[in-house]
This record gives C-alpha cells, structure tokens and sequence, in this order.
C-alpha cells in the first residue's frame, strides 16, 4: 500500500483532538504518516486543576504529546509563539516557521481550521490565513489542504454562523476511532470544562439521531490536482 503524508497545522494543544482528531487518528490507523504542527504552547488556556509550581504552557505541552501519541501522530512540532499574540504583526514570522517545517515534512495533505477559525480565534484565523498564504506564494507545495469545520447546518443546529460545505470536500466517517478521539480529548485535562462541553453537544445531537456526531467535515481550500471529484468520502482521493 502507498502511504500518504497527512499534516494538521493548529494555533493551540487541543485544536488538533477537538479539531480533525478522528481523521487523524482514522490515517494513521490505516498506516498512513500524520504529522502535527501546534504554533503555541497554550499558555493563555484557563486550567482546570494545575499543580504548584507548574506553568499552564508546561502543562498543556505535555497533554498534546499524550493526545497526538494516542491518535497515532508520528510527529508533533510545537512552536513557542505565545498563545494569544497571533496577530497581523506576527504573520511574517509564523509564516516563515510554518514554511520551514512544512517543507521538512513535506505533506501530501494540510488540514487546518476554515476561515472563520469555527469560533472566531484570532489565532485560529491567523494560522488559517498562513497557510493559505504560503500556499498561493508557492513556498509550500501539498496536493491538497482542506478545512476543517462543522457544516452549516451544525452550526445553525448550534446557533451559530458560517461553517464549511462539506459538499465541496470531504466527510469522513470516523465512527471506528470515535473512542480514541475522546481517550485524546480526556488527555488534554486542563481543559476539561470544554471536552465536557463538546461530549455533551455530540450527545445531544445523537438523541436527535442526527448522525453528525460520527463525521468529521472538510472542505477542499487548494489542491494542484487537476480531477478531484467532490465530494468526496476519504481525504486521500484523487492522489
Ligand atoms: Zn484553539
């Protein structure tokens, strides 16, 4: 079996568990290489229950180790920009890091937060907008990147706005490692509240029987591929 390249770029730990952790967790399972790049060490989380004398950037550093081991990651990078500072005069430099370490991975597939950042983060939209950039300047050269969001109507069926159309990507069916992404979410323990928060959002829209809780939704941003037939039902289409 060929194997694929697949590399999640993230402002904070638990983005990538929270995020996209089933398809991760899904590739790496079938043999595939997943890589993580978190910018910040989250130092500007609220902690659930921290030790004395323990920073929460130590803290929630050591959490993403344990949740990228268990959904397979191969290997995690994270960058010591200070959570919450991701702003337009940082740009060059995150850009520049991410570049540099996105071509010593060199993926096949980027999955990052769709342009909203799903909750409005800056820091979400600013390592969104990095990517994006380093991809249309050509200083980074996957086959594909995708967004990761909930679709639309999830974010009605929430309240919210914006989302992605997961008719223009991917749905991924990650009902096989549904338990490794909640083991994941479990090892980020600092920030408890909001895996508690987002269980019991998926719990509810199981008892309305809306199958949602069982897919991760992406819509294709950029590829170089000439014919990728959306949508489509595994990332790895079309390569
Ligand atoms: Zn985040």
């Amino acid at each position: 079996m060929k194997t694929y390249k697949i590399m999640g770029i993230f402002a904070h730990p638990d983005d990538e568990t929270f995020g996209p952790g089933g398809t991760l967790a899904l590739y790496a399972a079938q043999g595939h290489e997943t890589f993580v790049f978190t910018a910040t060490q989250g130092q500007a989380g609220q902690a659930a229950s921290l030790p004395i004398k323990t920073t929460i950037g130590n803290c929630r550093v050591v959490e993403l180790q344990k949740a990228t081991k268990i959904l397979g990651v191969k290997k995690l990078v994270n960058s010591e920009f200070f959570d919450g500072t991701l702003n337009e005069s940082q740009t060059p430099l995150l850009k520049k890091v991410i570049a540099e370490e996105t071509e010593k991975i060199n993926p096949d597939i980027i999955l990052i937060f769709e342009p909203g950042g799903i909750s409005q983060h800056l820091d979400h939209i600013a390592v969104t907008k990095s990517v994006i950039q380093l991809y249309d300047e050509k200083r980074i050269h996957p086959k594909k990147i995708y967004y990761y969001g909930l679709p639309q109507e999830l974010m009605n069926y929430l309240g919210r706005t914006g989302g992605i159309d997961e008719k223009k990507g991917a749905k991924i069916n990650i009902s096989s490692v549904w338990k490794t992404k909640v083991q994941a979410m479990k090892a980020h323990r600092t920030q408890k509240a909001d895996s508690a928060r987002i269980l019991e959002r998926f719990a509810a829209i199981k008892k309305s029987r809306n199958d949602a809780w069982q897919y991760e939704c992406f819509e294709l941003a950029r590829t170089s591929l000439r014919n990728v037939a959306l949508p489509e039902t595994d990332l790895l289409n079309g390569l």
